[in-house]
C-alpha cells in the first residue's frame, strides 16, 4: 500500500486544502493499493502561483544547467525502475514485462533525451538584421491520462523543463502513484522550488482550474477527445496555447503483396498492447477481399494466443484499468454483435476463471463494415475489427474514413509502394512493414486526434516561443 497524503507544491509536501483522499485500485485484484489527496481548485491555484514565481529564474537558468537537473532525474528514475514498473503494473494492469520495457524504459529515455537537448539546443539564430530567440512559453499545465502514465508525464514534463518552462502536473487519478514517485525524485534532486508541482485530483476540478487560469500560459493535454475539447474551450478564454494528444482509430493497411502472416501477427499485437488501451493501437485491419478468409484465421489464432491473467506473471493480456473501462469495452462488443459484425473469437462475457479484475476477452470481429460503431469509435480495449477492400484506392479511402488521424501501418513486400500508400494516409505517424517506434520522431495527430507533437526536438519546440529582435545595421564607414 502506497499512501501519499500531500501534494507537491513550491518545493514542499503540502496538505490539500480540502482534506479529502482518493483510493487507487489494483486493476487485477480490485483491492485498494494506494491513496492520494483529492486536490482542489485552491490547491491548483497555489501550485500555479508557485510555478509563476519560479518561472523567471528557471527560464534564465542556462540550458546546460537545466540539462544537469534532467540527467539527475533520469539517474534516479533508473534506480527506482523496478519499483516503478511494479507500481504501474498494479495501477494499470499491464504485464510487468511491458511495464519495464515500455512504461518505465521510455520515460528514462525521455529524461535523457531532454537533458541532452537542454544542453545542446541553439536558443538563438539570426535572420537578416534579426536575432531570433527561442524563449520558454511560460507556466505549463500538464494533464495526463492513465494508459501509459509515466511515459505521457515524461513527454510533457521533461520537454517543458528543458525548454525553461515551469510545470503544474495533474496526473490521472486512476494511475497516479508513479507521478508521486516522480515528485519524490524532483525533491531529491533539489529542483528549485516551484519549477515542478504536482496536484492530484479530478479532471473537472484540478484539470479545469489549470485550463482556465490566466496565470497558465499553455496546457498540454493527453486523453479523450471529449475532455480535450473541454480543455480547449476553457483555454480559449485566455488565448493560451493548447497541445492535445487525443484518441485514434488507426488502420493497419495490408496490401495484396504483403507477408500476410507477419502483418496479421503484428497488427493483433499492436491492437492488444496494454489490453488495447493505446491511443495508436491498430484497431482496424484492412485486407483485400481475396485474402479475408486467411487473414481472419490468422487473426483468430493470434488473438487466442493472448493468455488472459495476472500481469505480474506470464499472462500476455492483463485486465483493463477500471470497471468503467471494462464495462465500456464490453458494451462496444455487444454493439458490434448487434450491428451484424461476425464475432470470430472473444466476446463480452468475463473470461473463464477470472471473477476478480477488470478483464475482457481478446476479441476479433470479422466482416466489419466501415459504417459500424466498432469501426468508427475508439474502443480502448482488446477488440480488433477486420474490414475488406476492393483495391488500393478503396483501401486508402477506408483508412482515411475516420474523424481521427493519429497513426497507422502499411504492409507490402514492395517498400516503395508501401511508402507511396503511406503518404496518402492522413495520420501523424505510419509504420511500414513493422518499422519500430522511434522516440525521437514527432508523435501526434491529424484531425480530431489532436494538435501539436511530442518526442525529441519536436516535443521541446512545443514549449518555446519565438522572439525576433531587430538590430540596426552598422553604419557604413
Ligand atoms: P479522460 O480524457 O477523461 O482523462 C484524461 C485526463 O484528463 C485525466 O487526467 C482526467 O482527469 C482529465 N480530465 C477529464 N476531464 C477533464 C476536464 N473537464 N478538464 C480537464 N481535465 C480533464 O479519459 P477517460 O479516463 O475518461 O477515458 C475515456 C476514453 O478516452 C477512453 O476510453 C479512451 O477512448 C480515451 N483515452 C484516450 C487516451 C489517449 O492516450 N489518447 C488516454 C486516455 C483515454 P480524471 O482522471 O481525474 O478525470
Amino acid at each position: 500500500m502506497k499512501t501519499y497524503d500531500k501534494l507537491y507544491i513550491n518545493g514542499a509536501w503540502t496538505a490539500s486544502s480540502g482534506g479529502k483522499a482518493i483510493d487507487v485500485i489494483n486493476a487485477t485484484t480490485e483491492e485498494v493499493m494506494g491513496r492520494i489527496p483529492e486536490g482542489t481548485e485552491t490547491d491548483a491555484n497555489a501550485a500555479i502561483a508557485a510555478a509563476r514565481a519560479a518561472f523567471d529564474a528557471w527560464s534564465q537558468t542556462a540550458g546546460p544547467k537545466r540539462g544537469e537537473y534532467l540527467a539527475a532525474i533520469q539517474a534516479k528514475l533508473k534506480e527506482r525502475a523496478e519499483e516503478l514498473a511494479r507500481t504501474i503494473t498494479g495501477e494499470v494492469g499491464v504485464p510487468l514485462k511491458i511495464a519495464q520495457r515500455v512504461m518505465v524504459a521510455n520515460p528514462i529515455h525521455t529524461f535523457g533525451t531532454y537533458a541532452k537537448l537542454a544542453a545542446e539546443f541553439e536558443f538563438e539564430s539570426t535572420v537578416g538584421n534579426s536575432v531570433i530567440v527561442r524563449e520558454p512559453v511560460g507556466v505549463v499545465g500538464a494533464i495526463t491520462p492513465w494508459n501509459f502514465p509515466l511515459h505521457q508525464i515524461a513527454l510533457k514534463v521533461a520537454a517543458a523543463l528543458a525548454a525553461g518552462c515551469t510545470v503544474v502536473l495533474k496526473p490521472s487519478e486512476v494511475a497516479p502513484l508513479n507521478a508521486f514517485m516522480l515528485a519524490e525524485i524532483m525533491d531529491e534532486v533539489k529542483l528549485p522550488a516551484g519549477v515542478f508541482n504536482l496536484v492530484s485530483g479530478y479532471g473537472p476540478v484540478v484539470g479545469e482550474a489549470l485550463a482556465k487560469s490566466p496565470d497558465v500560459d499553455m496546457v498540454s493535454f493527453t486523453g479523450s477527445t471529449r475532455a480535450g475539447k473541454r480543455v480547449s474551450e476553457l483555454a480559449a478564454q485566455t488565448v493560451k496555447r493548447v497541445a492535445l494528444e487525443l484518441g485514434g482509430k488507426s488502420a493497419a493497411l495490408i496490401l495484396d503483396d504483403a507477408d500476410l502472416a507477419a502483418a496479421v501477427k503484428a497488427t493483433v499485437s499492436y491492437c492488444y498492447l496494454n489490453s488495447g488501451q493505446t491511443c495508436a493501437a491498430t484497431t482496424r485491419m484492412l485486407v483485400p477481399e481475396s485474402m479475408y478468409e486467411e487473414a481472419a484465421k490468422l487473426a483468430t489464432d493470434a488473438a487466442q494466443g493472448f493468455t488472459v491473467g495476472d500481469p505480474m506473471g506470464d499472462a500476455r493480456l492483463g485486465p483493463l484499468i477500471s470497471d468503467v473501462q471494462r464495462d465500456r469495452v464490453r458494451s462496444y462488443i455487444n454493439k458490434g454483435i448487434a450491428e451484424g459484425a461476425q464475432l470470430l473469437t472473444g466476446g463480452a462475457e468475463a473470461p473463464e476463471g477470472r471473477p476478480k479484475g477488470y478483464f475482457v476477452k481478446p476479441t476479433v470481429f470479422g466482416r466489419v463494415q466501415p459504417s459500424m460503431t466498432i469501426a468508427r469509435e475508439e474502443i480502448f480495449g482488446p477488440v480488433l475489427s477486420i474490414l475488406t477492400y476492393k483495391d488500393e484506392a478503396d483501401a486508402i479511402r477506408i483508412a482515411n474514413d475516420s474523424v481521427y488521424g493519429l497513426a497507422g501501418t502499411v504492409w507490402s513486400r514492395d517498400e516503395e509502394r508501401a511508402k507511396r500508400v503511406a503518404r496518402r494516409i492522413r495520420t501523424g505517424q505510419i509504420d511500414i512493414n513493422g518499422g519500430p517506434f522511434n522516440p525521437m520522431a514527432p508523435f501526434g495527430g491529424f484531425k480530431q486526434s489532436g494538435r501539436g507533437r511530442e518526442g525529441g526536438l519536436y516535443g521541446m519546440e512545443e514549449f518555446l516561443e519565438y522572439k525576433a529582435m531587430q538590430l540596426r545595421p552598422p553604419k557604413a564607414a
